[in-house]
């Protein structure tokens, strides 16, 4: 599997400020913001601080980040008004569609969210 370390990795450069994000939360461990090219009227993407390729990489190293990163999700599906309908989605492996190797949740909502790319 492909991996990035810190350095070259594109969200942790939005999680340090270095490229700009539209933030729409954030806590201790984790922050989120929307996609730059979103599948939905709603699409934000949620990241731990802490940099793991994968979601399962994140689960087998801090039980803490993996659950800070869906509590977030939910915190931001309620902020957007979106708690009892929407979808969170994580890829993993690029033959899976992952293409960036920081963990991340996509949270998915809004009118048209099943007629888009996830
Ligand atoms: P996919 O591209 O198949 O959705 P991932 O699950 O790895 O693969 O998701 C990476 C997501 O990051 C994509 O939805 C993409 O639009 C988004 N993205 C890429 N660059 C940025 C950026 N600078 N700011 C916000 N979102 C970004």
């Amino acid at each position: 599997m492909t991996s990035q370390t810190p350095s070259d990795c594109l969200f942790c450069k939005i999680v340090a400020g270095e490229i700009p994000s539209d933030r729409v939360a954030e806590s201790e461990r984790s922050i989120a913001f929307r996609d730059i090219s979103p599948a939905a009227p709603i699409h934000v993407l949620v990241v731990p601080r802490r940099h793991e390729p994968t979601v399962g990489a994140l689960a087998a190293v801090s039980a803490e980040d993996l659950a800070d990163v869906f509590r977030l999700a939910s915190r931001v599906a309620e902020q957007e008004g979106v708690a009892d309908a929407h979808r969170m989605i994580v890829n993993t492996g690029s033959d899976a569609g992952q293409t960036i190797f920081h963990a991340h949740v996509h949270l998915i909502a809004g009118a048209a969210f099943s007629e888009g790319r996830m």
